[in-house]
């Protein structure tokens, strides 16, 4: 009896740490963000899905182009230090589909940003507050859930990036999707990679035709654990 009534304890006192550990990471804008491996390993261990995974090894030919980890990006600061592209299992499920289906058109997928640690977004937003063109740590980014990824098509033969309507990161119209006055090739470059992302679950964001995201974002907690952390587990 006695036993027992210490193992009750035990499992209340678990109880309520587990409670504690999520009100604990609320932070100023009212967002749960889990910051260390060990609350993100909580989540996975609850629902495995939940899992990053490293898309290097994952995603048949995959290539990057770090803009992030230079000045050649719209901050002109060098916002990573070595990368790691992840994705949470869905979207590396979805997206491992599609690299098959490009992979047959004689294509491979180039990827510019996929998971982002969600102080990299505030620093982000520092050196650019508008929603524009970054986006407001006060909502966080499907990128912070692990959900969303930035990419372009490469030549399986040449090596050569697809045509494209703009470059990464262009904050004009001409990277809106509905956007037609385009050269022909850019075009119908830029619909094929619509397309197959749509076919294969991602949506694509109206205003950057290189951005997806799938659909269910808020399922997945924001994250705030950098790449070297992540590596490391
Ligand atoms: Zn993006």
């Amino acid at each position: 009896m006695k036993h027992n009534f210490f193992v009750l304890i035990l499992i209340l006192t678990i109880t309520s740490c587990q409670q504690n550990f999520y009100k604990q990471t609320k932070n100023e804008y009212g967002l749960i963000v889990l910051n260390t491996v060990q609350q993100y390993q909580y989540t996975i261990k609850k629902d495995s899905s939940k899992q990053l995974i490293n898309l290097q090894n994952y995603i048949p030919h995959i290539q990057f182009n770090w803009y992030y980890a230079t000045k050649n990006n719209f901050t002109k600061e060098v916002l990573y230090q070595q990368p790691t592209a992840y994705l949470r299992k869905e979207a590396a499920e979805k997206l491992h589909k599609a690299a098959i289906a490009f992979k047959q058109m004689g294509l491979g997928i180039k990827v510019f940003d996929a998971y982002r640690p969600y102080t990299i977004t505030k620093k982000m937003w520092q050196i650019v507050p508008d929603e524009r063109y970054a986006a407001n740590p006060a909502k966080g980014s499907g990128h912070n859930r692990g959900i969303a990824i930035d990419l372009t098509l490469y030549n399986l033969t040449t090596g050569e990036e697809l045509a494209m309507p703009t470059a990464f990161d262009n904050f004009t119209e001409k990277a809106h999707v509905n956007y037609q006055q385009l050269d022909k090739n850019d075009l119908a470059n830029r619909d094929l990679l619509i397309n197959t992302m749509q076919q294969f679950g991602f949506i694509v964001l109206p205003t950057e035709w290189w951005h997806f995201y799938l659909p269910n974002a808020e399922q997945y907690e924001i994250l705030d654990i950098d790449f070297k952390s992540l590596d490391e587990n």
